[in-house]
């Protein structure tokens, strides 16, 4: 199967006034795959998604190898399908969950093969609970609803690469599963998926290819299994059952 590079960052360096939060950082994101990056506070993870969607400045290189242009802008990378859904999850608190929704469309709106009522219907399939919840204002939502409704909204774009930064950030065991599941289930769906998550065990448990990343620059890398079976990783981020 040929493997198509989706996004990719070479010697990427990024600093915030005279420090540098991220030096030399090479990763790679291939169509189908969830890419994980683990490490601690303040490794740099965020940093690396906010600079792939393209809002802080850097040296190095950052390409999206499908998409022509060179230097994407925000915009360009949003309409080509990239798309970030942050720790904050900034949905529209005051806002009935569909408006949240239908929001999520409006990069797509110049676009005739899109139709915002399927691709609803779509996010309400992989979301029931959000269907239910329609007429309901965002921040009457549950946490696990609120991380359901940031995914949904995301979704709403058609995004070819979904970013997640600690979707499962505040929620009870139980609801990480099922956020972690629907993340898989999004993999079939043709998504592909770099995702940040404390939960290292889940997130290698769910991923193809991981990264392990400290103080600001990638310290380990290889298929997700091999990763997690890594000693150094298990007593680091893995700990005990
Ligand atoms: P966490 O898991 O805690 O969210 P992280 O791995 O995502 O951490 P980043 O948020 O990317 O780490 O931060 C990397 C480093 O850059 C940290 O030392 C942080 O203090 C610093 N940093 C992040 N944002 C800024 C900013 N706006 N101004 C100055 N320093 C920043």
């Amino acid at each position: 199967m040929v493997e198509v590079v989706l996004a990719r960052t070479e010697a990427l360096r990024v600093c915030y006034g005279r420090v540098a939060a991220l030096h030399d950082v090479s990763v790679t994101i291939r169509e189908g795959q969830i890419v994980t990056v683990v490490g601690a506070n303040g490794a740099g993870k965020t940093t690396l998604l906010c600079a792939l969607m393209g809002l802080l400045p850097h040296t190095g290189r950052i390409e999206f190898p499908q998409w022509p242009t060179a230097a994407l802008t925000v915009g360009e990378r949003i309409r080509a399908g990239v798309c970030l859904v942050p720790e904050t999850r900034d949905l529209f608190g005051t806002m009935p969950v569909e408006d949240n929704l239908r929001l999520g469309g409006f990069s797509r709106r110049r676009d005739k093969a899109y139709s915002a009522s399927r691709t609803l219907e779509e996010v309400y399939t992989l979301f029931p609970r959000l269907k239910e919840r329609r007429r309901q204002s965002a921040n009457t939502l549950s946490g696990g609803e609120r991380q359901m409704l940031a995914l949904g909204r995301a979704l709403m774009a058609k995004p070819k690469l979904l970013m997640l930064d600690e979707p499962s950030l505040g929620l009870a065991p139980l609801v990480t599963k099922e956020i972690i599941a629907a993340i898989a289930g999004l993999r079939d769906r043709n998504v592909s998926i770099l995702l940040i998550e404390q939960n290292a065990r889940a997130a290698l448990a769910v991923a193809d290819y991981a990264y392990v990343m400290e103080t600001g620059t990638v310290t380990l890398e290889g298929p997700a299994d091999a990763v997690a079976r890594d000693q150094r990783v298990v007593e680091s981020y893995l700990g005990a059952r």
